[in-house]
């Protein structure tokens, strides 16, 4: 899941980055308010962290603008102690959920995971292909019981294939939801991954049958 967060504090935002990405997040970071609209408006997200209080345009201004524009990546603001007004306001203006600095980060990460589920229309609280599990909110991913060793970039893309289980992704779908923007769109970097992915899932369980699909000029899937 790819998650945009516009804030201009940056050592708190390259901190929060840093996390995210260690529970598998592809993070851009943007710390000046209409960069950040511009990216949530040009770019592919499932998520946009907005602070409330930014330059250029603030986190009010950016979520209104994007729901004008018919945007409707979920919304999590942050906002100040002092600011419980703005918090209304932020709400009103199109915000779906919101979070007072100074939080604790494993509540963020329960507002995410929350916030990703309403997006998804997907109430599956584990996600299962055959005798493949991936439990989103525990990272835990098995097969036939046994628990796989999968790194934070396997987890990230076997995780947006079993999101969308039986639906052929193409490879810029993969690059747009599982990857940051600085990846080089030019790079193998995904039929590399979906390697790892195949010897860890599939060929490690010769008995089963084979989940990640090579749709040949298409893209990949897992599932039917
Ligand atoms: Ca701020």
């Amino acid at each position: 899941m790819r998650i945009l967060l516009v804030e201009d504090e940056e050592k708190l935002a390259n901190s929060i980055k840093k996390a995210l990405e260690a529970e598998s997040y592809a993070v851009d970071a943007s710390f000046d308010g209409k960069e950040g609209y511009e990216l949530a408006f040009g770019e592919e997200y499932d998520l946009i962290i907005l602070d409330l209080g930014l330059p250029s345009m603030d986190g009010v201004e950016i979520a209104k603008a994007l729901r004008a524009e018919k945007v409707k990546t979920p919304i999590l603001m942050l906002t100040a102690k002092d600011a419980i007004s703005n918090k209304v306001e932020g709400l009103d203006a199109g915000a779906d959920d919101y979070l007072i600095k100074p939080f604790d980060f494993e509540e963020l990460l329960a507002r995410i995971r929350s916030l990703l589920r309403r997006k998804t229309s997907d109430k599956e609280l584990v996600f299962t292909v055959d005798n493949l599990s991936l439990d989103p909110s525990s990272h835990i991913v098995k097969r036939a019981g046994k628990e796989l060793a999968l790194s934070a970039k396997e987890y990230a893309l076997l995780e947006f294939l079993m999101r969308n289980k039986g639906q052929i992704l193409s490879k810029q779908q993969i690059i747009d939801h599982v990857w940051d923007i600085d990846l080089d769109p030019f790079s193998n970097v995904i039929d590399v991954y979906i390697g790892y992915l195949r010897v860890k899932v599939d060929k490690a369980f010769p008995k089963d049958k084979p989940l990640i699909k090579t749709i040949k000029g298409l893209g990949y899937k897992i599932g039917v």
